[in-house]
């Protein structure tokens, strides 16, 4: 891949960059999340068309190019159309550059783990039990009879549980405690849940909505949105694959409902980057009311579409020419 080309591809794709002398300072380091300019990649330059490689100067983790758009939520396989077939000999050829040492061994992602179905056989339809606390919390919160397969009460545990289901086999669950003992743990997750592999989703007529947790998807799905809650910011591949399958799909766009702090931003730079590839439509909503779309639902309030001048994602590039990088 030669150097307009990546460039090309961080500025059409938002992804912030920032260009110093002979390197591409980028940040959300893949390994350590670091959000601050630590990733530094830089071109071997006897082999101009590989990729570029780097690592991150806070976890001192290698990082390349390849990695680094994975990492970003972008397939594998438009990543490597990126690069092009001279991809395939990097390896070959890093060991010639002086800043990297002998760092030559490339991070081999993680496959998925086969599924274990989880035993639900012990939480109860919410109309089973309408007047636990559980039952009455999960109303109040937005459960309506359209989740009655999909929000289930832990009775004894006293929780809220969110079964999780991929092509109609569960694959995890999620259990809100009302009284939770200690107030770190509000949730549990099902062992071995892989939960930035899969989604919860409330469908509906709207856009899509992701959300990092499950009241908040619910809180979607009551202001119309096809709701997909992906347990945390951090998103997945698989599930960004989801997202964009919905948006292909049904010709809707991508609404990112995630917390107004750091990691949510985040991954709303990560959804929206992975979406900009596709060329589908994405946008940042935030509540009108409260610290989340709950908070606002349950004051009656609404949801609030952010314009790019309301967010400040973007970081200013070096006026520098790029024969620095030659
Ligand atoms: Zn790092």
């Amino acid at each position: 891949m030669q150097l307009d080309e990546f460039l090309d591809f961080l500025t059409s794709n938002d992804i912030p960059f920032k260009t110093t002398h002979g390197s591409i300072v980028l940040n959300n380091c893949p390994h350590c999340n670091s959000s601050k300019e630590k990733v530094w990649l830089y071109k071997d330059r006897r082999n101009e068309s590989g990729p570029f490689f780097g690592s991150c100067m806070k976890c001192s983790e290698k990082v390349n190019s390849r990695s680094y758009l994975i990492g970003l939520g972008y397939p594998k396989s438009m990543v490597d159309a990126l690069h092009g077939p001279a991809a395939d000999n990097w390896q070959l050829s890093v060991a010639a550059i002086d800043i990297l040492g002998d760092q030559t061994v490339s991070k081999v992602l993680v496959e998925d783990k086969e599924v274990v179905e989880p035993d639900i056989s012990m939480f109860l339809p919410l109309d089973a039990v309408k007047s636990s606390d559980a039952a009455k919390y999960a109303i109040k919160r937005g459960w309506t009879e359209n989740q009655a397969e999909s929000v289930l009460i832990d009775y004894y545990g006293n929780a809220v549980v969110f079964i999780v289901r991929h092509e109609g086999q569960v694959v995890g669950y999620q259990r809100r405690f009302v009284t939770p003992f200690n107030p770190k743990m509000k949730v549990m997750s099902s062992q071995d849940f892989q939960k930035r592999r899969f989604v919860l989703e409330f469908p509906n007529d709207g856009d899509i909505c992701v959300t990092e947790g499950p009241f908040t998807a619910l809180s979607a799905w009551h202001f119309g949105y096809h709701a997909i809650c992906t347990f945390g910011s951090n998103v997945g591949e698989k599930q960004i694959d989801r997202m964009a399958q919905l948006a292909e799909t049904h010709n809707k766009k991508v609404a990112v409902g995630f917390d107004l702090d750091s990691a949510g931003k985040k991954g709303y730079s990560r959804i929206r980057a992975a979406m900009n590839f596709r060329k589908i439509e994405s946008y940042r909503v935030r509540p009108e009311y409260g610290n989340d779309l709950n908070d606002s639902w349950i004051a009656g309030r609404g949801i609030i579409v952010l314009t790019p001048k309301d967010e400040d994602n973007t970081m200013p590039m070096l006026d520098l020419p790029f024969e620095a990088f030659i």
